[in-house]
């Protein structure tokens, strides 16, 4: 369908990415136009020819028609980086809902022009021969700070201008005259800042096994023969991934192609940058967000100017600029940081697959513990599927077993260590071997209730109760407010006000009470406030000072630790009582990955797993570790359900300033959604599917108050909307835009979220 008209930015890299300009498009360019076109415009009050990027297309005008130019033609030579991006906004704007302008701010990270780094330097401009020469008629006269660069250029044609300020003790005035004398040139040149600080070393090359040598010729087939693929690379920790993305990488760049490699923030450790360093040294490059802008601004520039191969880095990582794309890597694609959770609210897994597409590129994602999506469509044909089912060298899989919590109360052990646990911890501690000990407390909080009453105490601003913490303070952890932990409880006076205790820092008291003597390191959001904490505590346990490590899900990812053979999990099933669809998957995911850490080195691993519900299948098949088994039974339950990936789901969420506002309005979309979808028969309320059928109108659950349904002072309401088929959701998702553009709204804002990780 042809629009009438277009939205056009005149300069992409300057923060006027904020005001387009309309313009009309005339008929006979309406099959031209599209996202991310280089076009000729009329600009300003003098009509001046400029270019400028077509950044979206309307059928109404903002303004009265005789104010709206005419795009004079369309420029096709331009095909440039920033169109691709422009296009790839364009398509994140349709496909998860969300303004073009918080689309191009997440593609185009970097926005303002920062000025480039520069390095000066010292020429010399006179024959070597001259130099002893003009430097002794120089010291005759008792100038000995020229002198001493004279003697210095004998040796070295340039110098690094600021080795000569500083080495030499030279002043600039000095420098200066030198080069008024015609002796010297002063010559100033652009670097980039590079992030990168390491010397390239020795690269440590494997023989490839058959099986991955199978892989990377068979996505390099895939490649070549024109058919760019996604394909899941099911393996566990261990088995070999990283090399397989170093050997497809290593192709790639011998064909002149680019690589992307996406690794979640907190897995991108040393070792795994080091690996990439030393297999293809100075053009690669890390994006994360300890970068400066500066940093930033350059690794963009960089990779456009085809200085770089290869960028490692988190989800934004994606939309760096190469002028030939060969594959994006997604390392543990199953982590849920790849979904970002501020809109545009993108996944990097579908956004890679689309940028793939438009370059040419093939996409290759990674897992111990795929997502149901990414198993799924392997299952379904839609991805190529390999499998990696040994781990290299001697590593075993640890033996698991688990002990159930209850019966261990019967037993009269109130303690938070099973009888197992307690007996495995003191052989470690003699024979000099590590313990981990995770507590799974995702979605839990320390609350304190009163045991008398029942009271929990809650923060006042959002609808979350308080978590204790040991300094005496009671801690919102989704608005930061605190409050002095008061004795009595504040609605009925009993003294009977306690914490319920199984945070890390009671886990640090148990070990010391049963372990005197026993050295414990604690990791968690709390002792981790900055980046050099979390490396410090890793290192110091990798180091063998401390003979336990106690901590919350940062401690499994992705660390090394040879000499740990017990892995503690304790509280395994907190993660399940979350009333979110996801938390089977999620609980899997943990479990197995935190009973990967055991056994790394020469001896074999032992895990013990503490919970509650022994029986629930996402503890028994981590606990044998045994992926497929987990996923036959979970996806019965999403196609029962017709939750994701079978079906998918629209979260909208509505957040305001007065809570029946939200509640009226949500109401309203509800009935909007359904008034849309009248001719098709109407939209049933209620949860249960409606069948798998594309023909079937979408189904609606809810709307309903947010399971926190006030956050920060803020009200929040939410309506799901679930079809098996997601442009029927984008259909939705047009429908409520467009009755939320025919009405004011004050203090409130409307937020989409497409197959979401967290349910609200
Ligand atoms: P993953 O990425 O699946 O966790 P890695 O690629 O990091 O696995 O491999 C795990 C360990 O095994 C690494 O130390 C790696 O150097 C080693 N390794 C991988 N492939 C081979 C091989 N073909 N021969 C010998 N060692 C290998
Ligand atoms: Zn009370
Ligand atoms: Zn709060």
């Amino acid at each position: 369908m042809a629009y009438r008209y277009a939205d056009v930015i005149i300069d992409i890299s300057h923060e006027k990415v904020d005001r387009p300009f309309q313009y009309r498009i005339p008929e006979e360019l309406a099959q031209d136009i599209y996202p991310g076109v280089c076009v000729h415009v009329p600009f300003g009050a003098g009509s001046r020819d400029k270019t400028g990027y077509v950044i979206d297309l309307s059928d109404t005008a903002a303004c009265p028609e005789d104010r709206i130019k005419t795009i004079t033609s369309v420029d096709n030579k331009a095909v440039t980086v920033e169109a691709g991006r422009i296009r790839i906004a364009y398509w994140m704007k349709r496909q998860y809902g969300s303004t073009m302008i918080a689309a191009l701010r997440t593609v185009l990270p970097v926005r303002q022009k920062l000025k480039q780094l520069e390095k000066k330097k010292v020429v010399c401009c006179i024959p070597a021969g001259d130099l002893d020469g003009l430097a002794q008629a120089c010291e005759a006269k008792r100038q000995t700070a020229k002198a001493r660069v004279l003697r210095a250029l004998a040796e070295d044609e340039e110098l690094p201008y600021e080795l000569i300020r500083e080495k030499l003790h030279v002043t600039p005035a000095t420098l200066q005259s030198l080069q008024k004398q015609g002796y010297i040139r002063i010559e100033t040149e652009s670097v980039y800042r590079n992030p990168v600080k390491l010397a390239p070393g020795r690269d440590r090359r494997v023989v490839l096994t058959a099986q991955q040598q199978q892989i990377i010729d068979g996505v390099m087939r895939d490649y070549r023969e024109g058919r760019p693929d996604v394909c899941l690379i099911h393996g566990i920790t261990g088995s070999g991934k990283t090399e397989v993305y170093l050997g497809i990488i290593e192709q790639m760049i011998g064909m002149g192609r680019q690589a992307i490699v996406l690794i979640p923030e907190i897995a991108l450790t040393y070792q795994t940058l080091l690996r990439f360093y030393h297999r293809f040294g100075s053009r690669v490059s890390v994006m994360n967000s300890t970068l400066s802008m500066g940093e930033k601004y350059d690794q963009m520039r960089r990779a456009a100017a085809g200085e770089l191969d290869v960028i490692i880095g988190p989800r934004s990582a994606l939309f760096t600029p190469f002028p030939h794309l060969g594959v994006i890597i997604i390392d543990e694609e199953h982590e849920s940081s790849y979904k970002s959770e501020t809109m545009p609210k993108y996944h990097a897994r579908e956004t890679a697959i689309e940028i793939a597409g438009m370059s040419g590129a093939c996409v290759v994602l990674g897992s111990a513990t795929p997502s149901l999506e990414s198993y799924y469509r392997a299952r379904t044909g839609e991805y190529r599927l390999y499998e990696m089912t040994a781990r290299q060298g001697n590593g075993t899989l640890p033996d698991v077993v688990i002990a159930d919590m209850r019966e261990e109360l019967r037993k009269g052990n109130r303690s938070v260590f099973s009888g197992r646990l307690k007996e495995l911890m003191a052989e470690r501690l003699r024979a000099g071997e590590q313990t981990m000990l995770f507590l799974n407390r995702r979605g839990y909080a320390g609350f304190v209730s009163c045991r008398a009453c029942g009271h929990v105490m809650k923060c006042p601003h959002c609808d979350v109760s308080l978590s204790e913490h040991r300094n005496g303070m009671l801690v919102c952890h989704y608005c930061g407010y605190e409050e002095v932990r008061r004795p009595n409880c504040p609605s009925c006076g009993s003294r009977y006000l306690m914490g319920f205790k199984a945070g890390t820092e009671q886990i640090v008291e148990a070990v010391h009470r049963e372990f005197p003597q026993a050295r414990v390191l604690r990791m968690d959001a709390d002792t981790t406030r900055t980046k050099e904490s979390y490396a410090k505590i890793l290192s110091a346990f990798a180091d063998g000072k401390a003979d336990i490590l106690v901590g919350t899900q940062m401690i499994v990812k992705g660390h090394d630790f040879p000499n740990v053979t017990l892995v503690g999990i304790l509280a395994a099933d907190l993660s399940l009582n979350r009333g979110d669809y996801r938390a089977g998957e999620r609980t899997f995911q943990l479990l197995t990955q935190a009973a990967g850490r055991a056994g790394r080195g020469e001896r074999p691993g032992e895990v013990v797993i503490q919970t509650y519900q022994p029986e629930h299948y996402s503890i028994v098949h981590a606990a044998a570790q045994d992926y497929r088994a987990f996923y036959e039974e979970e996806i019965t339950y999403r196609e029962f359900m017709q939750y994701p990936p079978v079906a998918h789901m629209l979260g909208v969420l509505i957040i305001s300033h007065d809570r029946e506002d939200g509640k009226r309005l949500i109401q309203e979309m509800a009935d909007a959604v359904r008034r849309s979808d009248a001719d098709g028969g109407g939209v049933p309320a209620g949860g249960r599917a409606a069948g798998e059928g594309a023909d079937k109108p979408p189904v609606l659950v809810g709307p309903a108050e947010a399971a926190i349904g006030r956050m920060n002072d803020l009200y929040r309401h939410v309506l799901y909307v679930k079809h098996a088929d997601y442009q029927r959701l984008v259909a939705v998702k047009d429908v409520l835009e467009a009755f939320l553009q025919a009405r004011e709204l004050k203090n409130i804002t409307v937020q989409y979220d497409f197959d979401p990780i967290n349910t609200y």
